[in-house]
């Protein structure tokens, strides 16, 4: 079982929001709405989302 992890602080927020889902783009909409409501970031730049992509981790169980 694989799941998908992403941390705000991977990309250097001061945050402690993290979120976990089984696909990677499961996570991608969480994250979004994450950053809308927490971190006033009303669009994804495509430099940001490169940052998110990057910072997700993969974990096995
Ligand atoms: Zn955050």
């Amino acid at each position: 079982m694989t799941s998908y992890q992403f941390k705000c602080q991977d990309i250097g927020m001061d945050c402690d929001f993290k979120v976990s889902a089984k696909k990677a783009e499961d996570l991608i909409p969480q994250i979004a709405d994450h950053a809308k409501s927490a971190h006033e970031m009303t669009e994804i730049s495509d430099d940001l989302k490169q940052k998110v992509n990057s910072a997700i981790k993969k974990k096995f169980f």
